[in-house]
């Protein structure tokens, strides 16, 4: 499988050079040059996650790995989950139209959100890569939250990676600054910025841009436009679509949506041939993607701070993926209509093009009175406690429009321990958090704090790594 670039104007490479490089040379993403089909849905039946993972997954790193060494990878970093299923589905009752819901919960992992599942696969392929190659990279990135843990937990202790996560201090939740900051490994470096999190970002991006400092020390990134991390989440909708009904009748999806890595994933498992009838894009009040779907014009706005903060975003930089394939691949195309939205804020696709990504997707808004009620409903009918970034799916799937009865499975996507102010302002109760996530507490915390300018940030590297 070799990887083409969104926007054109990169050379074709292979599965290795595009994880390694993340974004394209000329600022587009990879994507495969062609969708593989899933294997006979009988050889799956049956098999554990990682045995299914491997299957799905191996066309399109084939030619850059031997098969044992892969599916090695795979169960090494499904084995870290704390439930056999890896990702396991619940049943949830009925949507309103009375279809069959279920709760894919993908939360299970070392860190307690989706991101771990595919993180914990890339960064063990990046360590793999690496260690052949001989080479070493420094990765560098910006969180508000979730990612920074996910991705620190994903490479702790390998010798080929050094990770820089800068934070801004005082702004993520206690919780969130432990789970990077009590890491103990000498490759991980946990940094407070004095800023917030767009300084930080901005400082990730200078460093990139600054090329005698990225060639220097090799700086990398592992963030969500990584193809990598697309294709370790097909997966999950591959075992969940089998264990609510073999996968031998069609199944809908809801998605808590906000860079679009995750609902792409789903859209790519159903080009694979997945039975999937529709994708439910679910969005807090930062409802863009709402109106895009809907309107085919896809305008920012202020980005709203909600209870879902993870979905707290007006620039989803996944679409461009789908854009490109619904698009008729016209790599110039996205290139022109991707830099006029990023300077004039406003774009828009024709009828044709909205009227095809209505045959798979529907768009719902769910305000924020909405995510405590449905906290409470779910609560009260099944007596399971989920996260505010959940309830936001599970509401646009209840309220999904249409009359089928097609099994409906929402995606799961935080512990809510990890949002207990949320989910005790709707509860009126803390949910209980895991033993792992509680010890955090306990641990001493080792930060580094930096004032918000990129000197600052390159000299702390250079004397770290
Ligand atoms: C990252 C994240 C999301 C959004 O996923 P995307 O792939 O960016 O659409 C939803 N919920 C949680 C808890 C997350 O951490």
């Amino acid at each position: 499988m070799k990887y083409i670039s969104t926007r054109g104007a990169a050379p074709t490479i292979g599965f290795a050079d595009a994880l390694l490089a993340g974004l394209a040379t000329d600022g587009g993403l990879y994507l495969p040059e062609f969708w593989p089909t899933l294997p006979p849905l009988d050889e799956l039946r049956g098999r554990t996650y990682s045995e299914v993972a491997a299957k799905v997954m191996w066309p399109f790193v084939e030619e850059d790995i031997d098969r044992d060494v892969f599916d090695a990878l795979v169960v090494e970093a499904y084995s870290v989950f704390d439930d056999p299923r890896v990702c396991p589905v619940v049943d949830l009752g009925e949507t309103a139209s009375g279809a069959s819901h279920h709760l894919v919960e993908l939360f299970h992992g070392p860190t307690f959100a989706f991101k771990d599942v595919a993180l914990q696969l890339v960064g063990r392929l990046f360590d793999h890569f690496l260690t052949e190659r001989g080479e070493r990279v420094c990765i560098l990135g910006a969180t508000s939250g979730d990612t920074g843990s996910a991705a620190i937990d994903s490479v702790v202790g390998r010798d080929a990676i050094d990770i820089f996560i800068l934070f801004p201090e005082g702004r993520v939740s206690e919780v969130q600054r432990r789970q990077m900051t009590t890491v103990d490994s000498p490759n991980v470096h946990a940094v407070a910025v004095a800023g917030n999190f767009d300084d930080c970002q901005d400082l990730v991006k200078a460093a990139f841009a600054d090329e005698a400092f990225r060639n220097g020390v090799h700086l990398s990134a592992v963030n969500s436009i990584n193809w990598a991390r697309v294709m370790a989440q097909i997966v999950y909708y591959v075992t969940a679509a089998l264990e609510v009904n073999g996968a031998k009748a069609p199944v809908s999806f809801s998605v808590p949506t906000g860079n679009f890595g995750n609902i792409l994933a789903g859209w790519v498992a159903k080009q694979m041939g997945l039975p999937i009838e529709r994708l439910i894009v679910a969005s807090n009040s930062n409802d863009i993607l709402t109106r895009f779907f809907t309107t085919g014009t896809m305008e920012i706005r202020e980005v709203i701070p909600t209870s879902s903060p993870s979905m707290d975003i007006q620039i989803s930089s996944n679409l461009e993926r789908l854009l490109f394939e619904v698009l008729g691949r016209d790599g110039r195309h996205i290139a022109e209509m991707l830099t006029s939205f990023r300077s004039s804020g406003v774009t828009s696709v024709e009828m044709d093009a909205l009227e095809r990504l209505g045959r798979s997707f529907d768009a719902r808004r769910v305000t924020e009175n909405e995510v405590a009620a449905t906290i409470r409903s779910i609560h009260a009918e099944t007596n399971m406690i989920i996260d505010p970034h959940t309830a936001v799916a599970v509401r646009a799937a209840i309220d999904m429009p249409g009359s089928s009865d097609t099994p409906v499975i929402s995606l799961s996507t935080a512990h809510p321990a990890k949002f207990p102010d949320a989910v005790s302002a709707a509860l009126g109760e803390r949910p209980p958090v895991p033993a792992k996530l509680a010890r955090v507490f306990d641990l001493p915390e080792r930060t580094t704090s930096i004032s918000n300018d990129l000197t600052a940030v390159k000299h702390l590297i250079l004397s770290r790594i």
